[in-house]
């Protein structure tokens, strides 16, 4: 049985660190009510369990949803301002509320770490999390290869905050090594890339940003903590977009930092001031998708990899770029996953552009659409959504070949998926 840890202190009862100097490291913030499991526990369990709130009036076995934007204030409130620990009580909505906090512990439950914090987008989680901990000539190190809304910021907007910006290819530690200056402060990249599933090296990465004292920030979208806990790796600051995987529906829009609590106290100081907070509804939601994250991860990563092998065999296909398959060109991240590779495939059919539009036409299951990570198998085209501002000879520059299909496996039945695509292939 796990062993209940953290502030069990009720309201009246004294918290034993508030008067210590190690304080700022508690994990948290959390309320005694909140059911807290330690990393004896797999991660169905954690999913499920961490974090919930357990209503000592009802009994409810699921969070309430607070919606109340403001907290009356005891001594507890007073006893938090004066001696600076206000992210531990409930005070204002954007401050924390317990929505925010039971999200917050079963992330933080699932990467093992010790804090998060949940914003109201992936964006938001991204752009606090690099201004809070780069500063006024500053450097980052980044890739190309990332996710496109980040690639703008710290392309468009980095440098007029006064940090630098260099793109590095993420999967060669040369490259992100002869990218590294004295001003550098952050290295921040994404566990597998879009749409090509590029594997950074990350255990090196990891190895090398401690040596240097860098701070590593990993957007673990793609993989999600069930296929890869990046902290245990090196990283400092793990990012995700939970419209994805960890929300699981495609009915939230949501994003997270997760790490120790000495940086998530500093990216809440940054939130504050950001405001980009998230309200109770889209945490209920995210905490509802969250108690399946172990069981979907079990049927995207079955499904994607499946696909993949069937891909691979069928003469309509040119290229199938997955890390389950033999050819694939980073395969040191199979030693580092804990159980398959997330949901996502990418592949190019024969005939090109021309040829994968004609495929999108004929499926009847995959929908048609941007995204990914939902219960529902989603396919979109590079070509003409993500990277349609790049030229054709810019794409194949970075690897985008005409013909290239995105498909986020959902977690349909695997043989209805299979039939279905081999329909559509052998149809155009
Ligand atoms: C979608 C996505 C984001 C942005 O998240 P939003 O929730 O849409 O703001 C960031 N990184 C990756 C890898 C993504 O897929």
């Amino acid at each position: 049985m796990a062993k209940a840890i953290g502030d069990t202190a009720g309201p009246g009862e004294d918290r034993p660190w508030s008067n210590s100097l190690g304080r700022g490291r508690v994990p948290g913030p959390r309320l005694p009510q909140q059911r807290v499991f330690d990393d004896v526990v797999g991660p169905s369990t954690q999913s499920v369990h961490s974090g919930t709130y357990i209503d000592p009036v009802t009994g409810a076995v699921g969070t309430p949803i607070f919606t109340s934007s403001t907290f009356e204030f005891n001594e507890h409130t007073y006893g938090a301002f004066d001696q600076g620990h206000i992210r531990d009580v409930p005070i204002y909505g954007r401050y924390g509320s317990p929505n925010q906090w039971v999200v917050q512990e079963k992330v933080a439950a699932l990467e093992n770490a010790e804090s998060a914090v949940v914003f109201a987008s992936g964006m938001a989680a991204i752009t606090t999390t690099l201004l809070a901990l780069t500063n006024r000539g500053g450097h980052i190190v980044t890739s190309r290869d990332v996710y496109g809304g980040s690639y703008n910021l710290l392309r468009e907007d980095m440098y007029q905050l006064g940090r630098d910006v260099t793109f590095a290819d993420a999967t060669s530690m040369d490259a992100i090594v002869a990218a590294v200056r004295p001003q550098t402060q952050v290295l921040f990249f994404e566990t597998l890339t879009n749409p090509l599933l590029k594997a950074l090296p990350l255990a090196e990465l990891g190895e090398y940003a401690e040596r240097n004292h860098l701070l590593l920030v990993v957007d673990n979208t793609f993989l999600t903590p069930y296929c890869l806990r990046p902290l245990e790796l090196g990283a400092h600051v793990v990012i995700h977009s939970a419209t994805k995987y960890l929300g699981g529906h495609s009915d939230v829009t949501a994003g997270l930092a997760v790490g120790s609590r000495k940086y998530m106290d500093r990216l809440w100081k940054q939130m504050l001031k950001f405001g980009g907070s998230i309200d109770a509804f889209p945490c209920f939601l995210l905490e509802r998708g969250l108690k399946t994250l172990a069981l979907r991860m079990r049927a995207h990563v079955a499904n994607a990899d499946a696909l993949a092998a069937f891909l691979a065999g069928h003469p309509k296909v040119r290229t199938v770029h997955h890390p389950s398959l033999p050819d694939y060109g980073y395969p040191a991240i199979r030693e580092i996953c804990r159980d398959g590779f997330g949901g996502m495939v990418s592949f190019e059919v024969a005939g090109g552009d021309e040829a994968a539009l004609k495929l999108l036409e004929r499926l009847t299951i995959p929908q048609v659409a941007t995204s990914l990570g939902g219960v529902e198998s989603l396919v979109s085209l590079p070509f003409n959504t993500s990277h349609s501002f790049l030229t054709e000879a810019q794409r194949r520059d970075i690897g985008i070949e005409p013909g290239l299909v995105r498909l986020s496996a959902g977690v349909e039945d695997t043989a209805d998926l299979i039939a279905d695509i081999d329909q559509a292939l052998n149809g155009i």
